[in-house]
């Protein structure tokens, strides 16, 4: 196939690609480095099936030839990404996924869009099935990101009802891997990089909220099955270990052998309290769940941390 790929640059999309290529595929990746780095994309010179164009796809633009796919994953992604670029964040998920979706319906091509676990914002039912809307605050700082990607969704859900798109709907929990920014302020990068500095590790609030960690291979393994799947309603690819934060900073002090201590910072507004996904559709319809433990996961994340570190150049 022949697939177009937003959000190439960014942590996930990167590894999407590769994946895709890997399968034999031929890619087309759009990014304008907002949050993506260049770094990312870095293995792939002299790829010759995959090309790069640098494209804000909230802007018109065209693809020549044929298009089997369309992977629409350009989004800031990171609480700290997002409120820095709220309105960014707003226009790629609305204005942006509408233009793939034009693209996947001009070329007659599938669509798979990304969106996200923070649909269910501070969620009332745990763990998060996809029958549940969720409890999102519509105005809190949180929004830009949480009502985009709710957008985003529904209009993939329209162009289906409406033009007959064959869309996909994955709503992706917590990733970690290689590639992450190391500044961009969520947890994994924060305590990694944190433990590896040898200095404090933020727990925000008390650390008794939780998460719950997919490594980065198992996500775009669902990802890969779900694009090639006919449910048009959303699916949940996550891992279900779930864990509080505090938790989480004794692995990262095991996997690192750091002595780093815990600071207590205040809990950013609307943090929601626990986080896990019923991942009981993906698997029946399919037939994935996750393999990598978060030992396992880990030690490839703290060896890239390591990596980056020793370069002392941050990433552009
Ligand atoms: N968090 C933390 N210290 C940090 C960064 C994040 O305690 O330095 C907490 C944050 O408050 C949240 C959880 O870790 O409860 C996961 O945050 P992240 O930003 O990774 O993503 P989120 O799941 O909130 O989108």
């Amino acid at each position: 196939m022949r697939i177009v790929v937003s959000g190439v640059a960014g942590f996930i999309g990167s590894h999407m690609c590769d994946r895709l290529l890997a399968e034999g595929h031929t890619v087309v990746g759009l990014d304008n480095f907002l949050t993506g780095s260049r770094r990312n994309l870095e293995h792939l010179q002299g790829e010759p099936r995959f090309r790069f164009v640098e494209q804000d796809i909230t802007r018109p633009f065209t693809i020549e030839g044929p298009v089997d796919a369309v992977v629409n994953m350009a989004s800031p992604a990171s609480p700290k990404d997002y409120l820095e670029h709220p309105i960014e964040t707003l226009e790629v998920g609305s204005i942006g996924t509408q233009r793939m979706l034009e693209l996947a319906l001009q070329k007659g091509a599938r669509f798979l869009v990304t969106s996200t676990s923070e649909c269910y914002g501070d969620p009332l039912v745990h763990p998060q099935v996809e029958t549940y809307w969720g409890n999102v605050n519509p105005v809190g700082p949180r929004s830009c990101y949480d009502e985009s990607k709710r957008f985003a969704e529904a209009i993939s859900m329209a162009y289906h009802r409406k033009h007959g798109v064959r869309t996909n709907i994955a709503r992706i929990f917590n990733t970690y891997g290689p590639r992450m920014k190391l500044d961009d302020g969520r947890v994994v990068p924060a305590f990694l990089d944190q433990a590896l500095r040898g200095e404090p590790m933020t727990v925000f609030g008390n650390g008794s909220q939780t998460r719950s960690f997919c490594y980065v291979s198992d996500l775009v393994d669902g990802l890969y099955r779900l694009m090639q799947s006919d449910e048009r309603y959303p699916v949940n690819l996550g891992n279900p270990r779930e864990m509080t934060i505090l938790e989480f900073a004794e692995h990262i002090r095991k996997m690192t052998g750091a002595k780093s201590e815990l600071v207590f910072q205040p809990l950013p507004e609307d943090d929601p309290k626990q986080r896990k996904p019923d991942i009981g559709k993906a698997r029946k319809l399919l037939g994935w769940e996750p393999k990598v433990s978060l030992e396992d996961g880990l030690k490839p994340t703290v060896a890239y941390f390591r990596g980056v570190h020793a370069t002392h150049t941050p990433a552009p």
